[in-house]
Protein backbone atom coordinates (compact mmCIF):
# COMPACT_ATOMS: atom_id res chain seq x y z
CA UNK A 1 0.00 0.00 0.00
CA UNK A 2 1.39 3.15 -0.53
CA UNK A 3 0.93 6.09 1.97
CA UNK A 4 0.21 9.05 0.50
CA UNK A 5 0.92 12.75 2.63
CA UNK A 6 -1.41 14.92 2.28
CA UNK A 7 -0.68 18.59 3.12
CA UNK A 8 -2.95 18.47 6.60
CA UNK A 9 -1.17 15.18 7.69
CA UNK A 10 2.11 17.11 7.63
CA UNK A 11 0.92 19.74 9.07
CA UNK A 12 -0.17 17.86 12.22
CA UNK A 13 3.58 16.17 11.85
CA UNK A 14 4.86 19.64 12.11
CA UNK A 15 2.71 20.77 14.98
CA UNK A 16 3.62 17.52 16.73
CA UNK A 17 7.13 17.86 16.25
CA UNK A 18 6.36 21.56 17.67
CA UNK A 19 4.83 20.52 20.88
CA UNK A 20 7.56 17.71 21.26
CA UNK A 21 10.59 20.29 20.89
CA UNK A 22 8.64 23.04 23.52
CA UNK A 23 7.96 20.02 26.16
CA UNK A 24 11.52 18.91 26.09
CA UNK A 25 12.67 23.09 26.14
CA UNK A 26 9.80 23.39 28.86
CA UNK A 27 10.95 20.41 30.86
CA UNK A 28 14.72 21.79 30.87
CA UNK A 29 13.46 25.48 31.91
CA UNK A 30 11.96 23.94 35.06
CA UNK A 31 14.96 21.69 35.94
CA UNK A 32 16.90 25.20 35.72
CA UNK A 33 14.33 27.16 37.91
CA UNK A 34 14.69 24.35 40.48
CA UNK A 35 18.63 24.73 41.01
CA UNK A 36 18.20 28.62 40.80
CA UNK A 37 16.00 28.23 43.83
CA UNK A 38 18.60 25.52 45.44
CA UNK A 39 21.30 28.27 45.29
CA UNK A 40 19.35 31.13 46.25
CA UNK A 41 18.27 29.10 49.34
CA UNK A 42 22.25 28.33 50.11
CA UNK A 43 22.74 32.43 49.50
CA UNK A 44 20.56 32.91 51.76
CA UNK A 45 21.83 30.53 54.45
CA UNK A 46 25.24 31.92 53.61
CA UNK A 47 23.79 35.85 53.79
CA UNK A 48 22.70 34.74 57.16
CA UNK A 49 25.66 33.09 58.49
CA UNK A 50 27.72 36.52 57.70
CA UNK A 51 25.49 38.21 59.82
CA UNK A 52 25.79 36.29 62.35
CA UNK A 53 29.81 36.27 62.02
CA UNK A 54 29.48 39.90 61.87
CA UNK A 55 27.23 39.82 64.78
CA UNK A 56 30.04 38.09 67.16
CA UNK A 57 32.80 40.31 65.49
CA UNK A 58 31.18 43.38 66.26
CA UNK A 59 30.12 42.06 69.88
CA UNK A 60 33.97 40.91 70.54
CA UNK A 61 35.45 44.56 68.94
CA UNK A 62 33.08 45.75 72.13
CA UNK A 63 34.11 43.30 74.80
CA UNK A 64 37.28 43.89 73.59
CA UNK A 65 37.28 47.75 73.80
CA UNK A 66 35.79 47.32 77.45
CA UNK A 67 38.72 45.35 78.31
CA UNK A 68 40.89 47.79 77.12
CA UNK A 69 39.02 50.27 79.04
CA UNK A 70 38.90 47.70 82.17
CA UNK A 71 42.98 47.35 81.58
CA UNK A 72 43.63 50.67 81.36
CA UNK A 73 41.83 51.46 83.65
CA UNK A 74 43.45 49.01 86.31
CA UNK A 75 46.96 50.77 85.31
CA UNK A 76 45.95 54.12 86.15
CA UNK A 77 44.81 52.49 89.53
CA UNK A 78 48.02 50.57 89.84
CA UNK A 79 50.33 53.49 88.91
CA UNK A 80 48.05 55.54 92.12
CA UNK A 81 49.25 52.69 94.28
CA UNK A 82 52.60 53.31 93.02
CA UNK A 83 52.56 56.97 93.58
CA UNK A 84 51.11 56.70 96.36
CA UNK A 85 53.74 54.26 98.02
CA UNK A 86 56.31 55.93 96.95
CA UNK A 87 55.49 59.53 98.13
CA UNK A 88 54.62 58.31 101.98
CA UNK A 89 56.44 55.21 102.52
CA UNK A 90 59.09 57.22 104.18
CA UNK A 91 56.48 58.81 106.56
CA UNK A 92 56.81 58.79 109.97
CA UNK A 93 54.43 61.09 110.79
CA UNK A 94 50.05 60.54 111.00
CA UNK A 95 49.35 63.97 109.81
CA UNK A 96 52.11 64.06 107.26
CA UNK A 97 50.38 60.62 105.97
CA UNK A 98 47.19 61.68 106.12
CA UNK A 99 47.84 64.63 103.90
CA UNK A 100 49.05 63.29 100.74
CA UNK A 101 45.37 61.74 100.56
CA UNK A 102 43.97 64.66 98.10
CA UNK A 103 41.11 65.27 95.67
CA UNK A 104 43.92 63.98 92.88
CA UNK A 105 44.18 60.76 94.48
CA UNK A 106 40.39 60.52 95.26
CA UNK A 107 39.32 61.60 91.85
CA UNK A 108 42.07 58.64 90.22
CA UNK A 109 40.34 56.44 92.47
CA UNK A 110 37.14 57.08 90.45
CA UNK A 111 35.11 59.35 92.68
CA UNK A 112 34.40 62.80 93.20
CA UNK A 113 34.52 63.23 97.34
CA UNK A 114 36.50 61.11 99.28
CA UNK A 115 36.77 60.90 103.46
CA UNK A 116 38.87 60.10 105.83
CA UNK A 117 38.55 60.18 109.63
CA UNK A 118 39.85 58.66 112.86
CA UNK A 119 37.93 55.07 113.88
CA UNK A 120 38.10 55.58 117.63
CA UNK A 121 36.70 59.60 117.75
CA UNK A 122 35.51 59.72 114.04
CA UNK A 123 37.77 62.88 113.61
CA UNK A 124 38.00 63.87 110.27
CA UNK A 125 41.63 63.60 108.89
CA UNK A 126 41.16 64.37 105.16
CA UNK A 127 38.23 65.77 103.41
CA UNK A 128 37.81 66.28 99.40
CA UNK A 129 34.39 67.64 98.46
CA UNK A 130 32.18 66.77 101.62
CA UNK A 131 30.44 69.88 103.14
CA UNK A 132 29.83 70.38 106.80
CA UNK A 133 26.02 69.41 106.38
CA UNK A 134 27.27 65.86 105.32
CA UNK A 135 29.91 65.47 107.54
CA UNK A 136 27.51 65.43 110.11
CA UNK A 137 25.25 63.26 108.76
CA UNK A 138 28.28 60.87 108.38
CA UNK A 139 28.88 61.72 112.02
CA UNK A 140 25.77 60.91 113.08
CA UNK A 141 25.26 57.33 111.50
CA UNK A 142 28.53 56.13 112.07
CA UNK A 143 28.58 56.53 115.67
CA UNK A 144 26.98 53.64 117.15
CA UNK A 145 27.75 51.44 114.18
CA UNK A 146 31.51 51.70 113.78
CA UNK A 147 32.25 48.20 115.21
CA UNK A 148 30.34 46.85 111.87
CA UNK A 149 33.72 48.18 110.37
CA UNK A 150 36.34 45.95 112.22
CA UNK A 151 34.42 42.61 110.34
CA UNK A 152 35.42 43.33 106.71
CA UNK A 153 37.52 45.50 104.40
CA UNK A 154 35.17 46.89 101.97
CA UNK A 155 31.20 47.79 102.60
CA UNK A 156 29.80 49.20 98.94
CA UNK A 157 26.50 50.81 98.08
CA UNK A 158 24.48 47.35 99.08
CA UNK A 159 25.82 47.14 102.37
CA UNK A 160 23.18 48.75 105.22
CA UNK A 161 25.94 50.62 106.79
CA UNK A 162 26.39 52.49 102.94
CA UNK A 163 22.67 52.16 102.14
CA UNK A 164 22.00 54.39 105.53
CA UNK A 165 24.17 57.00 104.30
CA UNK A 166 22.80 57.00 100.55
CA UNK A 167 19.66 57.84 102.21
CA UNK A 168 20.71 60.11 104.56
CA UNK A 169 21.91 62.16 101.59
CA UNK A 170 25.67 62.38 101.32
CA UNK A 171 25.49 60.99 97.52
CA UNK A 172 25.47 58.11 95.70
CA UNK A 173 28.02 55.43 94.89
CA UNK A 174 28.92 55.46 98.73
CA UNK A 175 31.60 53.20 99.37
CA UNK A 176 32.97 52.56 102.87
CA UNK A 177 36.64 50.91 103.60
CA UNK A 178 38.48 50.37 106.98
CA UNK A 179 42.12 51.15 107.26
CA UNK A 180 43.83 48.99 109.65
CA UNK A 181 46.52 46.41 110.28
CA UNK A 182 46.71 43.33 112.71
CA UNK A 183 42.97 43.77 113.98
CA UNK A 184 43.95 47.89 114.71
CA UNK A 185 41.12 49.50 113.11
CA UNK A 186 43.10 53.11 112.90
CA UNK A 187 41.08 54.60 110.34
CA UNK A 188 37.90 54.63 107.49
CA UNK A 189 37.75 55.67 104.07
CA UNK A 190 34.58 56.66 102.89
CA UNK A 191 34.00 57.69 98.94
CA UNK A 192 31.03 59.04 97.10
CA UNK A 193 29.46 60.08 93.48
CA UNK A 194 31.43 57.91 91.09
CA UNK A 195 32.57 60.03 88.29
CA UNK A 196 31.89 56.98 85.75
CA UNK A 197 28.49 55.93 84.90
CA UNK A 198 28.03 52.23 86.13
CA UNK A 199 28.34 50.25 89.47
CA UNK A 200 32.03 49.53 91.03
CA UNK A 201 34.07 47.32 89.47
CA UNK A 202 35.90 44.45 91.11
CA UNK A 203 39.23 45.73 90.28
CA UNK A 204 38.22 49.47 91.27
CA UNK A 205 37.17 47.34 95.04
CA UNK A 206 40.29 45.44 95.08
CA UNK A 207 42.36 48.14 94.53
CA UNK A 208 40.88 50.24 96.91
CA UNK A 209 41.38 47.38 99.57
CA UNK A 210 44.93 47.37 98.55
CA UNK A 211 45.41 51.31 99.26
CA UNK A 212 43.46 50.95 102.61
CA UNK A 213 45.51 47.84 103.86
CA UNK A 214 48.88 49.94 102.61
CA UNK A 215 47.91 52.83 104.17
CA UNK A 216 46.48 50.58 107.67
CA UNK A 217 50.28 48.96 107.19
CA UNK A 218 51.61 52.59 107.27
CA UNK A 219 49.66 54.00 110.70
CA UNK A 220 50.42 51.06 112.59
CA UNK A 221 54.09 51.44 111.68
CA UNK A 222 54.01 54.68 112.66
CA UNK A 223 52.36 53.72 116.33
CA UNK A 224 55.38 51.20 116.16
CA UNK A 225 58.04 53.98 115.85
CA UNK A 226 56.06 56.47 118.44
CA UNK A 227 55.99 53.92 120.89
CA UNK A 228 59.37 53.24 120.34
CA UNK A 229 60.65 56.80 120.44
CA UNK A 230 58.52 57.30 123.71
CA UNK A 231 60.19 53.97 125.20
CA UNK A 232 63.99 55.65 123.76
CA UNK A 233 62.71 58.78 125.28
CA UNK A 234 61.36 57.29 128.83
CA UNK A 235 64.68 55.41 129.09
CA UNK A 236 67.02 58.21 128.32
CA UNK A 237 64.95 60.21 130.77
CA UNK A 238 65.75 57.34 133.43
CA UNK A 239 69.19 57.31 132.60
CA UNK A 240 69.45 60.87 133.19
CA UNK A 241 67.74 60.37 136.63
CA UNK A 242 69.79 57.81 137.82
CA UNK A 243 73.07 59.40 136.33
CA UNK A 244 72.20 62.41 138.43
CA UNK A 245 71.34 60.10 141.31
CA UNK A 246 74.91 58.34 141.02
CA UNK A 247 76.70 61.67 140.36
CA UNK A 248 75.08 63.18 143.65
CA UNK A 249 76.15 59.67 145.72
CA UNK A 250 79.40 59.80 144.37
CA UNK A 251 79.20 63.16 145.64
CA UNK A 252 78.34 62.22 149.08
CA UNK A 253 80.95 59.67 148.64
CA UNK A 254 83.45 61.84 147.95
CA UNK A 255 82.52 63.95 151.25
CA UNK A 256 82.56 60.85 152.96
CA UNK A 257 86.02 59.67 151.72
CA UNK A 258 87.10 62.97 152.39
CA UNK A 259 85.84 63.31 155.88
CA UNK A 260 87.21 60.37 156.37
CA UNK A 261 91.03 61.07 155.06
CA UNK A 262 90.90 63.84 157.36
CA UNK A 263 89.88 61.78 160.30
CA UNK A 264 92.43 59.66 159.39
CA UNK A 265 95.10 62.54 158.67
CA UNK A 266 94.06 64.71 161.85
CA UNK A 267 94.17 60.88 163.98
CA UNK A 268 97.61 59.90 162.66
CA UNK A 269 98.86 63.33 162.92
CA UNK A 270 97.40 63.44 166.69
CA UNK A 271 99.20 60.20 167.22
CA UNK A 272 102.13 60.97 166.01
CA UNK A 273 103.80 63.29 168.85
CA UNK A 274 102.96 61.61 171.33
CA UNK A 275 104.41 57.96 169.53
CA UNK A 276 107.55 59.91 168.42
CA UNK A 277 107.96 60.78 172.54
CA UNK A 278 107.13 57.29 173.08
CA UNK A 279 109.52 55.82 170.38
CA UNK A 280 112.03 57.87 172.23
CA UNK A 281 111.92 57.10 175.65
CA UNK A 282 111.53 53.32 174.90
CA UNK A 283 114.23 53.88 172.99
CA UNK A 284 116.63 55.31 175.50
CA UNK A 285 115.20 52.89 177.66
CA UNK A 286 115.81 49.95 175.98
CA UNK A 287 119.71 51.26 175.26
CA UNK A 288 119.63 51.60 178.97
CA UNK A 289 120.30 55.34 178.78
CA UNK A 290 118.66 55.75 181.64
CA UNK A 291 120.42 52.96 183.93
CA UNK A 292 120.56 49.56 183.83
CA UNK A 293 117.49 47.15 183.65
CA UNK A 294 116.45 44.15 185.37
CA UNK A 295 116.94 41.07 182.33
CA UNK A 296 112.85 40.56 182.37
CA UNK A 297 111.99 44.52 182.39
CA UNK A 298 114.48 45.01 179.46
CA UNK A 299 112.58 41.87 177.54
CA UNK A 300 109.37 43.63 177.70
CA UNK A 301 110.74 47.06 176.91
CA UNK A 302 112.48 45.53 173.80
CA UNK A 303 108.70 44.58 172.98
CA UNK A 304 107.33 47.84 173.58
CA UNK A 305 110.19 48.91 171.56
CA UNK A 306 109.07 46.87 168.60
CA UNK A 307 105.00 47.48 168.67
CA UNK A 308 105.79 51.20 169.04
CA UNK A 309 108.30 51.03 165.20
CA UNK A 310 104.86 49.21 164.00
CA UNK A 311 102.71 51.87 165.45
CA UNK A 312 105.38 54.82 163.64
CA UNK A 313 105.18 52.83 160.63
CA UNK A 314 101.26 52.35 160.38
CA UNK A 315 100.49 55.97 161.61
CA UNK A 316 103.30 57.23 158.48
CA UNK A 317 101.05 55.08 156.01
CA UNK A 318 98.09 56.11 157.06
CA UNK A 319 99.18 59.92 156.84
CA UNK A 320 100.53 58.87 153.41
CA UNK A 321 97.34 56.98 151.86
CA UNK A 322 95.14 60.10 152.96
CA UNK A 323 97.86 62.36 151.67
CA UNK A 324 97.34 60.72 148.30
CA UNK A 325 93.67 60.36 148.82
CA UNK A 326 93.23 64.29 149.19
CA UNK A 327 95.98 64.56 146.55
CA UNK A 328 97.84 65.97 149.03
CA UNK A 329 101.09 64.05 148.94
CA UNK A 330 103.58 65.69 146.42
CA UNK A 331 104.54 63.49 143.81
CA UNK A 332 107.88 64.14 141.73
CA UNK A 333 107.33 62.36 138.75
CA UNK A 334 110.76 62.49 136.85
CA UNK A 335 112.47 59.89 134.29
CA UNK A 336 114.74 57.54 136.48
CA UNK A 337 116.31 54.17 135.89
CA UNK A 338 114.03 51.54 137.54
CA UNK A 339 116.44 48.91 137.18
CA UNK A 340 119.16 50.78 139.81
CA UNK A 341 115.94 51.80 142.13
CA UNK A 342 115.17 47.76 141.94
CA UNK A 343 118.72 46.65 142.95
CA UNK A 344 119.35 49.40 145.63
CA UNK A 345 115.86 48.04 147.32
CA UNK A 346 116.87 44.58 147.26
CA UNK A 347 119.88 45.10 148.42
CA UNK A 348 118.46 47.08 151.39
CA UNK A 349 116.05 44.02 152.08
CA UNK A 350 118.61 41.43 151.75
CA UNK A 351 119.69 41.01 155.37
CA UNK A 352 115.90 39.71 155.62
CA UNK A 353 116.41 37.55 152.61
CA UNK A 354 119.62 35.87 154.06
CA UNK A 355 117.93 35.63 157.32
CA UNK A 356 114.83 33.22 155.70
CA UNK A 357 117.37 31.61 153.49
CA UNK A 358 115.25 32.81 150.35
CA UNK A 359 117.22 32.62 147.05
CA UNK A 360 117.13 35.55 145.06
CA UNK A 361 116.42 36.30 141.40
CA UNK A 362 117.58 39.46 139.31
CA UNK A 363 115.51 39.27 135.90
CA UNK A 364 116.03 42.72 134.87
CA UNK A 365 117.79 44.47 131.69
CA UNK A 366 121.25 46.77 132.16
CA UNK A 367 119.10 49.77 132.79
CA UNK A 368 115.66 51.38 131.94
CA UNK A 369 114.54 54.46 131.77
CA UNK A 370 110.88 55.04 133.12
CA UNK A 371 109.02 58.31 134.44
CA UNK A 372 108.31 58.07 138.46
CA UNK A 373 108.54 59.47 141.87
CA UNK A 374 111.54 57.78 143.18
CA UNK A 375 111.11 57.69 146.62
CA UNK A 376 107.69 56.34 145.92
CA UNK A 377 108.14 53.38 143.70
CA UNK A 378 110.80 52.84 146.56
CA UNK A 379 108.34 52.33 148.48
CA UNK A 380 106.08 50.21 146.37
CA UNK A 381 109.38 47.56 146.01
CA UNK A 382 110.27 47.77 149.87
CA UNK A 383 105.73 46.48 150.66
CA UNK A 384 106.20 44.20 147.69
CA UNK A 385 109.74 42.60 148.85
CA UNK A 386 108.34 42.53 152.30
CA UNK A 387 105.28 40.84 152.07
CA UNK A 388 106.66 38.16 149.36
CA UNK A 389 109.55 37.31 152.51
CA UNK A 390 106.89 37.31 155.39
CA UNK A 391 104.44 34.97 153.28
CA UNK A 392 107.32 32.76 151.36
CA UNK A 393 108.46 29.81 153.28
CA UNK A 394 112.44 29.24 154.61
CA UNK A 395 114.44 28.26 151.02
CA UNK A 396 112.02 29.37 148.79
CA UNK A 397 112.64 31.92 146.14
CA UNK A 398 111.55 35.52 144.70
CA UNK A 399 111.89 36.53 141.45
CA UNK A 400 112.29 40.36 140.58
CA UNK A 401 111.23 40.57 136.85
CA UNK A 402 111.34 44.14 134.93
CA UNK A 403 110.51 43.85 131.20
CA UNK A 404 109.87 46.42 128.33
CA UNK A 405 106.64 46.09 126.88
CA UNK A 406 105.45 48.53 124.10
CA UNK A 407 105.68 51.53 125.88
CA UNK A 408 104.92 50.57 129.32
CA UNK A 409 107.95 48.79 131.74
CA UNK A 410 105.93 45.97 133.79
CA UNK A 411 107.69 45.16 136.92
CA UNK A 412 106.64 41.65 138.88
CA UNK A 413 107.85 40.69 142.06
CA UNK A 414 107.39 36.86 142.43
CA UNK A 415 107.18 34.40 145.42
CA UNK A 416 107.45 30.85 146.18
CA UNK A 417 105.37 31.34 149.01
CA UNK A 418 101.69 29.78 149.84
CA UNK A 419 99.16 31.84 147.42
CA UNK A 420 96.24 33.76 147.85
CA UNK A 421 92.73 31.90 147.87
CA UNK A 422 90.91 33.25 144.13
CA UNK A 423 88.13 35.07 145.94
CA UNK A 424 90.95 37.31 148.32
CA UNK A 425 92.49 38.59 145.27
CA UNK A 426 90.56 41.69 145.14
CA UNK A 427 90.04 42.30 148.67
CA UNK A 428 93.53 42.54 149.21
CA UNK A 429 93.86 45.88 147.89
CA UNK A 430 91.44 47.42 150.58
CA UNK A 431 92.52 49.51 153.52
CA UNK A 432 92.76 47.01 156.45
CA UNK A 433 92.40 44.01 154.37
CA UNK A 434 94.35 41.04 155.58
CA UNK A 435 93.83 36.97 155.01
CA UNK A 436 93.19 35.14 157.72
CA UNK A 437 96.05 32.52 157.54
CA UNK A 438 98.65 31.04 159.91
CA UNK A 439 101.46 33.41 159.45
CA UNK A 440 98.92 37.01 159.71
CA UNK A 441 97.81 35.18 162.84
CA UNK A 442 101.36 34.67 163.92
CA UNK A 443 103.24 37.77 162.10
CA UNK A 444 101.25 41.10 163.07
CA UNK A 445 100.59 43.71 160.02
CA UNK A 446 98.50 46.79 159.33
CA UNK A 447 96.71 45.60 156.14
CA UNK A 448 97.83 49.12 154.75
CA UNK A 449 101.04 47.94 152.36
CA UNK A 450 99.08 46.78 149.67
CA UNK A 451 96.33 49.70 149.65
CA UNK A 452 99.35 52.20 149.77
CA UNK A 453 101.04 50.41 146.55
CA UNK A 454 98.05 50.60 144.39
CA UNK A 455 97.57 54.41 145.29
CA UNK A 456 100.77 54.92 144.04
CA UNK A 457 100.84 53.27 141.15
CA UNK A 458 97.25 55.03 140.52
CA UNK A 459 99.21 58.33 141.29
CA UNK A 460 101.41 57.74 138.62
CA UNK A 461 98.62 56.84 136.24
CA UNK A 462 99.13 52.98 135.60
CA UNK A 463 98.30 49.37 136.67
CA UNK A 464 98.58 47.23 139.36
CA UNK A 465 97.77 43.53 139.88
CA UNK A 466 98.40 40.02 141.39
CA UNK A 467 97.98 36.75 140.45
CA UNK A 468 98.31 33.87 142.73
CA UNK A 469 97.77 30.40 143.12
CA UNK A 470 97.24 28.79 145.91
CA UNK A 471 100.23 25.97 147.24
CA UNK A 472 102.58 27.95 144.26
CA UNK A 473 103.08 31.42 145.04
CA UNK A 474 102.24 35.17 144.42
CA UNK A 475 103.33 37.60 141.56
CA UNK A 476 102.39 41.20 142.05
CA UNK A 477 103.02 43.87 138.70
CA UNK A 478 102.79 47.34 137.86
CA UNK A 479 103.48 48.68 135.33
CA UNK A 480 105.57 53.07 134.61
CA UNK A 481 105.51 54.62 131.14
CA UNK A 482 108.97 54.54 129.91
CA UNK A 483 110.85 57.42 129.08
CA UNK A 484 111.47 58.86 125.44
CA UNK A 485 115.09 58.56 126.34
CA UNK A 486 115.22 54.80 126.49
P1 LIG B 1 99.91 43.36 155.63
O1 LIG B 1 101.04 42.72 154.90
O2 LIG B 1 100.36 44.34 156.63
O3 LIG B 1 98.92 42.39 156.14
P2 LIG B 1 99.25 44.29 153.03
O4 LIG B 1 98.27 45.32 152.57
O5 LIG B 1 100.64 44.44 152.57
O6 LIG B 1 99.11 44.22 154.58
O7 LIG B 1 98.73 42.89 152.53
C1 LIG B 1 97.38 42.56 152.71
C2 LIG B 1 97.22 41.05 152.73
O8 LIG B 1 97.50 40.51 151.44
C3 LIG B 1 98.19 40.34 153.62
O9 LIG B 1 97.71 40.32 154.96
C4 LIG B 1 98.22 38.95 153.03
O10 LIG B 1 97.12 38.20 153.49
C5 LIG B 1 98.07 39.22 151.55
N1 LIG B 1 99.36 39.20 150.87
C6 LIG B 1 100.09 40.27 150.47
N2 LIG B 1 101.23 39.87 149.83
C7 LIG B 1 101.19 38.52 149.81
C8 LIG B 1 102.07 37.51 149.28
N3 LIG B 1 103.20 37.83 148.64
N4 LIG B 1 101.71 36.23 149.44
C9 LIG B 1 100.57 35.89 150.08
N5 LIG B 1 99.71 36.78 150.58
C10 LIG B 1 100.02 38.08 150.47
Amino acid sequence: MILSITPLSGLVFFLFLVIIILSVYLINKLQTVAGLRDTVAGLAKTVQNLDHQAKLIIKSDIELKLYQEEVEDKLNKLTLLKNLIISSIHILDKEQLYSQIDDKIINDLGFKKGLIFNFDDLYVKANVGFLDHDLEIIKNSLTHKRNVLKGNFLFDAEADICKDLINGGIGQDVLIASIKARENVYAVLLLSERIAAGGIKIAEKEIITIICMYLGQCLDNIKLFEELYRTKDELEKKIKERTNELVKSLREIEVVSRAKSDFVSSVSHELRTPLTSVKGFSSLLVEEKFGKLPPEAKERLKKIDENVNKLVDMVNTLLDISRIESGRMEIKIAPCDIVKVIKETSDFLSPQLHAKEIKFNLDVPEALSVYMDKNLIERVLINLINNAIKFTPKAGMITISCKQEGLKCVVSVSDTGFGIEEENLEKIFQEFFRVDNPINREMRGTGLGLSLVKRIIENHKEKTWVASKVGSGTTFYFTLKLSENV
